[in-house]
């Protein structure tokens, strides 16, 4: 199932469009079932179908921090991002006047 062109996350100058998938698996190994993933070369940031409002929050920032990895080249391993996922997430939610300039 695709979202509308509403759903997109920008990083730097690339444009992401997030697609909601039924049963999100990983390519290379379809018994891997996976909440969310970035495929850096279509621009594509898929998020399962199943997850809470709050567990997506945490999963669209942890496909984005590997876009802005990638982008930059900051070379973050899997467990960074999975830690800064969850503090991005928490800060931002906790704290209101953090979400706007
Ligand atoms: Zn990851």
């Amino acid at each position: 199932m695709k979202n509308s062109l509403n759903d997109t996350i920008k990083i730097g100058p690339i444009i992401y469009q997030e697609h909601i998938v039924e049963d999100l698996h990983d390519d290379d190994n379809k018994g891997l079932g996976l909440y969310g993933q970035i495929r850096h070369k279509e621009k594509v940031i898929e998020l399962d179908s199943q997850l809470t409002p709050e567990v997506a929050f945490v999963t669209r920032w942890h496909e984005t921090l590997h876009g802005i990895s990638d982008l930059y080249n900051l070379k973050f391993k899997d467990e960074q991002v999975s830690i800064l996922a969850v503090v991005l997430a928490d800060v931002l939610q906790d704290n209101p006047k953090m979400r706007q300039a």
